[in-house]
């Protein structure tokens, strides 16, 4: 059975180049597109990033029971389109969902043929300091952003595999390796 590959990784962690990196490198992968009800940031596009959704639109898809799984995150909604990803599994394609770790246990529990990664900072300090070191935040959106790693680190308990990004090109490796090793 084709498998389900989900990864998700606290903000600041270096996520996003982490798997622009692995999308590179394996084409054959396709990025599931997601659902957002938070407002578009400058460069983004409507179904290339996300499709934006009014709160209104998106309760609707909820109710229609059109996401394998939805999550609020720092006051927005995200959702995972249930009938692409059940398309690329059936036309057998390799599939990435790029989601928090509130949906991937949601997934989890759905799909038995789900792998969970988690991406790791080097250290919780490592994180605070780039967190810190963007020099955007306020002392208190950092805090908050601190605490909600703690609850994203007791989640990721439940992973089926955990990546330290100290450096990004080996964290794409021993991801390259975890995708090749479950797909035998
Ligand atoms: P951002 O607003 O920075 O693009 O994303 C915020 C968080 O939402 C990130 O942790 C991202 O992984 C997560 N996210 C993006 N799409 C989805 C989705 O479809 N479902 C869930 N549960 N989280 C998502």
């Amino acid at each position: 059975m084709k498998k389900l590959f989900v990864i998700s990784g606290s903000s600041g962690v270096g996520k996003g180049t982490v798997i622009k990196k692995f999308l590179e490198k394996n084409p054959n992968f396709k990025l599931s597109v997601s659902c957002t009800t938070r407002a578009k940031r400058e460069g983004e596009e409507h179904g290339v990033n996300y499709y934006f959704l009014s709160r209104e639109d998106f309760m609707k898809s909820v109710e229609n029971g059109e996401f394998l799984e939805w999550a609020e995150f720092s006051g927005n909604c995200y959702g995972t389109n249930k009938k692409f990803v059940q398309q690329c599994l059936d036309n057998n394609e390799d599939i990435l969902l790029e989601i928090d770790t509130q949906g991937a246990l949601q997934v989890k529990k759905k799909m038995n043929n789900s792998v969970l990664i988690f991406i790791m900072p080097p250290s919780l300090d490592e994180l605070e300091r780039r967190l810190r070191g963007r020099g955007t935040e306020t002392e208190e959106a950092i805090q908050k952003r601190l605490n909600t790693v703690k609850s994203e680190m007791e989640n990721a308990k439940c992973f089926d595999y955990k990546v330290v990004n100290d450096e990004v090109d080996r964290a794409v490796e021993e991801i390259e390796k975890i995708i090749r090793n479950e797909q035998v």
